[in-house]
């Protein structure tokens, strides 16, 4: 069983400010080392687990925030962008089993976390899907079971765990915090590192066919930017088109159009 897990920062146990995910900033050092300690539990319960491999693919702003001498000697681990529009998924297609997503968040123009936002907080207001609001999670466990490996727990607030049940309830959740306004209300980072560890444990036992969710036969994106230049300037993407003063509507059956889709237009 090869395990495959995407990290990001802004559903880390107790992070509520943008200084902390920006590595520029001294608050960050904290989160970097919180993030670093949620994938290093993931990755040893999946390893007791008897995972044959571990594949982490930092998935947050450098792509270099987990502290790589913190990894387990047989994990492999993803720094940097290659470019390739799995993005945050990038190692996926290597022949993973299951997909784990640590400190994701909730989407752009969502409550729940102070941080919420969707690929880019500086262009997307909101995305939706076939009229479904699209967080991360739905871009990336759509990636991964394009690519045959379904998601199988879900760490990060506690509005992304509702809505990632209601994508599939047989997906492990851990609810670090849940955001009121710009504030948190957090588990302590030892307790939700924990909870991961156990959630990885239980998640890794469940038989493939647990997981109901599957990739839609047809895909209407609809990308509302957060100023109308973006829209019209995206507008000229090859299929795409300008629906009103902010939004772009692309539609396709294959989801790696799609993937290419976001991956130029966001
Ligand atoms: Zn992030």
């Amino acid at each position: 069983m090869n395990v495959f897990i995407s990290a990001d920062i802004e559903g880390v146990a107790g992070i509520c400010s943008p200084s902390e995910t920006n590595k520029a900033d001294p608050d960050y050092q904290e989160f970097r080392e919180l993030m670093t300690a949620e994938v290093v539990a993931a990755c040893e319960a999946a390893l007791e687990a008897g995972a044959t491999k571990v594949l982490v693919k930092d998935a947050h702003a450098s792509a270099r925030n987990i502290i790589v001498s913190a990894l387990p000697e047989s994990v492999e681990i993803i720094r940097g962008w290659s470019g390739h529009p799995t993005s945050m998924m990038q190692g996926v297609d290597q022949g993973m089993d299951r997909a784990i997503m640590l400190g994701y968040h909730s989407a752009a123009s969502q409550q729940g976390n102070p941080l919420s936002h969707t690929m880019s907080g500086r262009t997307v207001h909101r995305l939706t899907v076939n009229g479904q609001v699209w967080s991360e999670f739905h871009i990336n466990s759509m990636t991964g079971l394009y690519y045959g490996c379904p998601t199988v727990l879900v760490s990060g607030d506690t509005a992304l765990a509702r809505v990632v049940k209601a994508y599939d309830p047989a997906i492990e959740t851990v609810e670090a915090f849940a955001g009121t306004g710009l504030s948190v209300q957090s588990l302590s980072p030892k307790k939700v590192q924990a909870e991961i560890r156990a959630g990885v444990t239980q998640a890794l036992q469940r038989p493939l066919d647990d997981f109901r969710a599957g990739l839609p036969e047809h895909f209407r994106l609809q990308l509302e930017y957060k100023h109308h230049s973006m829209a019209y300037e995206r507008g000229f993407y090859p299929g795409a088109q300008q629906i009103n003063d902010n939004t772009v509507q692309f539609e396709c059956d294959d989801y790696f159009d799609a993937l290419r889709f976001m991956k130029f237009c966001i």
